[in-house]
């Protein structure tokens, strides 16, 4: 597929505009500079994000336009949000609890969780996000694996999962419940009444770069979830990425759709864009093609920050939606979770008159490490190039046991970054083996696959456990995935290897149709003949099975350990984050 070229004014004015020279030029030391800090060498993130900006005069602006479910729109200006986050820093060290204390969200997207967590990160507080829709099993694993002192949920959810698993949480010393009918459910306390009481004046907690800030556990998309943890010192990544990799300035209307419940709910969808001081939109709802459009439209977003999945929910609706709203505030698009197929880059171009730019990071690297920024040419397919500070590499494993760094061009290796950067993990919790795993010869192992081709850009190849071997080739998923996502019935397609006895493992896709299509062998045969016309027979699937979904973490990735346990038969592993499950 042809690269998409940048013109000369898409590029000017971009933050990354000349990236080579701000790349050779870039320290982290400099990064730094660009936010407060206090005198004594603390750093708190919630200070950079809010209090920062009202003191340089933007208290007026608005920093979150919050959209309820009924599409009623609530407004906080910075001012607001300091005085919110303030009242909650205030609640929280009235009861006794600051620097230290675990504080966990259980929510919704509601204006609370925005508050709470930069309002536990003023008093020092460790805050850590779960996703609304976990089952109390999850709640419980995540909440002991963190020891959790206070938990900010709503009374509903306090009432259906968390009341009775509430004995297995020793550590949980207070319930903080929003949306209160009349009193509080014994041993909680109302949080509205509690911020009523509080005062809006309070004096950010002077924490060290290095204390410890957020807890966020992985996807589980390759099995238990792990805890990562990050300390203040990562707002600096935060920051800078948010320039670089999204291209924010201070004018723009930010969209990011991802949920707090994951890193780049929080990373993206809360920090960021708020030390960036631009707007932001947080929507209360899930998924809804005709919402989101009008929300585009409405809000005006000039940057959207989105997932692979969406994407492919809006493509199955067609470009006719996208063509019926005025989107002309949209300046720059971007994904990340998942591969992105180049499918669905070009369709970006199609509906929206630009491409998608995906990028591609971790929980445990805390920010965007590879993008596709503004001012790039982008191939549509390849994560980009690493940001400045970043080094990447493509890394083999030699027979001794050492590292290689790979120098040929598309050569298939792991996908490594020199550890240094402030948002890297310092710890998965209570997990040093599985941590010190991570680092072999100097390079922070990342577990995916990939290669860089002579421009130095970056292709994803596949995890590393969802490599297939087959008849001495290595093949990657998310090539055959991408062809097949070509097909004009395909909406979604997981491939996994099943073992064979002549050629080591075959390749099997189990694909999802777009309305109107029907899974039989007519279509089978057609779609077989389609990937082996572009892959060639000895990558191309040989098995193909429909599937009305397909299994995916609540973040939305294809789980294709689940695909591969159901079709041998084997244990199903962790399944915690799973949620469609319709086969
Ligand atoms: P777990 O580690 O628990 O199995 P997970 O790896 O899915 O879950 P996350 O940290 O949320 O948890 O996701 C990071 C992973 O998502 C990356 O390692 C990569 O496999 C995948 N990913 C993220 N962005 C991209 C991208 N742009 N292209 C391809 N893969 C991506
Ligand atoms: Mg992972």
């Amino acid at each position: 597929m042809q690269a998409i070229r940048k013109r000369p004014e898409d590029v000017a004015g971009a933050n990354l505009e000349h990236y080579h020279k701000t790349r050779t030029e870039f320290s982290w030391e400099q990064a730094r500079k660009m936010l407060d800090g206090f005198s004594d060498g603390a750093l708190n993130i919630a200070h950079e994000a809010v209090d920062r900006h009202v003191a340089n005069g933007l208290g007026d602006k608005v920093a979150i336009r919050w959209i309820a479910k009924d599409e009623t729109r609530l407004d906080f200006t910075y001012a607001d949000l300091k005085a919110q986050t303030n009242r909650f820093a205030n609640v929280l060290s009235g009861l006794g609890l600051g620097k230290g204390a675990r504080v966990y969200s259980f929510m919704g997207r509601a204006p609370e969780l925005y508050i709470g967590a930069l309002g536990a990160l003023k008093a020092g507080a460790v805050f850590c996000p779960m996703f609304s829709a976990f089952g109390p099993e999850p709640v419980t694993a995540r909440m002991s694996i963190g020891a959790a002192e206070v938990l900010i949920t709503t009374e509903t959810l306090y009432k259906r999962k968390i009341a009775a698993i509430r004995k297995d949480l020793p550590d949980l010393k207070e319930v903080l419940l929003i949306g209160c009918k009349g009193d509080a459910p014994e041993g909680t306390r109302d949080l509205g009444a509690l911020m009523a009481g509080a005062s809006p004046e309070f004096a950010v907690v002077h924490t060290a770069p290095e204390d410890m800030a957020l807890l966020h556990f992985t996807s589980g998309t390759t099995g238990r979830p792990k805890g990562a943890v990050h300390v203040h010192e990562a707002v600096v990544a935060h920051h800078v990425t948010g320039r670089y990799a999204l291209d924010l300035h201070e004018d723009d209307v930010f969209w990011c759709t991802a949920d707090p419940g994951w890193v780049t709910g929080t990373s993206y969808g809360i920090i960021s864009p708020l030390t960036n001081g631009v707007t932001m939109i947080v929507d209360e709802a899930e998924f809804d093609a005709d919402r989101w459009y009008r929300i585009l439209e409405t809000e005006k977003v000039s940057v959207w920050y989105t997932a692979p999945t969406a994407i492919r929910m809006l493509m199955k609706a067609g470009i006719e939606p996208a063509k019926q709203h005025d989107l002309s505030h949209l300046r720059f698009m971007s994904s990340v979770g998942e591969p992105l197929n180049p499918e669905a880059v070009m369709w970006g171009v199609a509906a929206f008159g630009m491409p998608f730019h995906d990028n591609w990071w971790q929980t445990e690297t805390g920010g965007i490490m590879i993008a596709n920024y503004a001012s790039m040419d982008v191939k549509p397919g390849s994560m980009g190039k690493p940001l400045p500070g970043i080094s990447a590499g493509i890394v083999e494993k030699m027979a001794d046991g050492t590292l290689r760094e790979a120098t040929k061009p598309m050569t298939i290796g792991q996908l490594a970054l020199r550890p240094g950067w402030p948002s890297m993990m310092r710890a998965y919790l209570h997990e040093d083996e599985r941590y010190n795993k991570c680092f072999v010869d100097g390079w922070y192992l990342s577990g995916d696959l990939a290669m860089c081709d002579t421009d130095g850009y970056f292709w994803f190849v596949g995890r590393d456990d969802d490599v297939i071997k087959s008849a001495g080739h290595l093949i990657g998923p998310f090539e055959v995935e991408s062809a097949l996502m070509e097909h004009p019935s395909v909406a979604e397609v997981g491939v996994i290897g099943i073992p064979d006895e002549t050629v080591g493992e075959v390749v099997k896709a189990f694909v999802a149709l777009k309305p109107g299509f029907e899974g039989n062998d007519e279509l089978m045969l057609d779609l077989l003949g389609h990937a082996r016309k572009r892959l060639g027979p000895a990558v191309a699937p040989k098995i193909i099975a429909f599937r009305k979904n397909l299994p995916k973490t609540r973040s939305g990735k294809i789980m294709r350990r689940l695909l591969k346990a159901r079709e041998l038969g084997l244990p199903e592993g962790d399944i915690s984050t799973l949620e469609s499950d319709e086969q």
